[in-house]
């Protein structure tokens, strides 16, 4: 006799992040993670060197100040707000809470990889429904959905297919599902589509639809790990119950809402990226690369078969560039490029037209 794990725990295959070093390569431009090409806010740095002598004390447990200031420049209800360790762990929150063994949990064809990892996690069943030209398909969410399903996860603009649905779309979602299933929007890139509300009113008015938002893309602090759910109240109460008291430190706390309060960097950053993105998905058009419009902060170019997307990611790696491939993602002849700022836009434009010339 050993030892047994939970069941279902050894059916997780290990998430695998975005490479950040090329061997060899001193000059290494990351485009594999979506990280913000500008860093972290200067307001959230000045932050973090002002908590860093009370690291001595224990963190609040409500997150109240953080709550605040997510609920004011939101306009939003403070409390039906949660607060995580990334959108990751309120992920973990709603699954974990509302779905055990026996129980399935939808996820899309090309969604989050992290959604099977978190079903088997609470030990439930992923179900996986196809999409449709690379858009999240809310008929085939609905014709999987049985009396076993307890959670339905869509990533709203989606990743890797930066693809989005509207919030008509949806509100029929919503108001076409049995009313115990929960309908999650990982909103992760909503700040990237040009003012979308990403289903916060949904969350506000429904009592089964959660949304997530995360400090890690926008907000360039990915390495710190702050994220954030909206809901009805009785799912906040829910999910509060196994949420670590102190699951977010005095220095996550203290940076996220800096970083937030500083509007004058959202709009910069936000305005940075749609420019780049404008001009990465023209040159990629120009060079006979598909790519669809993006309402997120990377593209996906798609070439004419695995090997050739193979041969473009070795020419960008030989100058330098790291970018993801999404064969995990089910797009084996895709890569997923995040958009970089002016110079990594140019670095990557340049080093796709002299493969394509070669
Ligand atoms: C990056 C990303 C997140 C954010 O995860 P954090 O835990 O907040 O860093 C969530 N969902 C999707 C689809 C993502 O790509």
């Amino acid at each position: 006799m050993s030892p047994r794990p939970q069941p279902g725990l050894m059916e997780i295959a290990l998430y695998q992040g975005g490479a950040s070093a090329i061997p060899g390569q001193s000059s290494v431009l990351k485009l594999s993670s979506n990280e913000n090409p500008l860093g972290p806010p200067p307001a959230a740095i000045a932050a973090i060197r002002e908590a860093a002598p009370r690291a001595h004390l224990y963190p609040p447990t409500d997150h109240a100040a953080l709550r605040a200031a997510i609920a004011e420049v939101h306009g939003l209800d403070p409390a039906r707000i949660i607060c995580g360790v990334g959108s990751d762990e309120v992920l973990q929150f709603v699954t974990q809470a509302y779905a055990g063994p026996g129980d399935e949990i939808i996820h899309t064809e090309h969604g989050f990889s992290m959604y099977p990892i978190l079903a088997h996690m609470a030990g439930a069943t992923p179900v996986c429904v196809p999409e449709k030209e690379r858009r999240v398909d809310p008929a085939a969410i609905l014709a999987a959905v049985t009396e076993r399903t307890r959670v339905v996860l869509v990533t709203n603009p989606g990743n890797p297919t930066g693809t989005i649905l509207s919030e008509e779309e949806l509100t029929a979602l919503a108001d076409a599902l049995p009313a115990e299933v929960i309908l999650v929007i990982d909103a992760a890139y909503i700040e990237f589509a040009g003012g979308a509300e990403g289903g916060l009113s949904l969350a506000a008015s429904r009592p089964n639809v959660l949304v997530t938002r995360t400090f890690s893309k926008l907000y360039g602090l990915g390495g710190l790990r702050i994220g954030w759910g909206y809901a009805a109240a009785e799912l906040i109460e829910v999910m509060t119950r196994i949420r670590q008291p102190f699951n977010l430190s005095v220095i996550q706390l203290a940076a996220a809402e800096a970083a937030l309060r500083d509007r004058d960097w959202v709009a910069r950053c936000t305005a940075l990226n749609a420019a780049q993105r404008a001009r990465l998905t023209g040159a990629l058009h120009a060079l006979g690369i598909a790519c669809d419009e993006s309402h997120a902060n990377f593209v996906l170019a798609r070439f004419g078969s695995e090997a050739e997307a193979a041969a473009a990611d070795a020419a960008l790696k030989a100058e330098g560039i790291i970018v993801r491939r999404v064969t995990g993602y089910g797009f084996p002849e895709a890569l997923r490029i995040t958009v970089g700022d002016e110079a990594g836009t140019t670095r990557v434009i340049d080093a796709l037209t002299a493969w394509r010339r070669a």
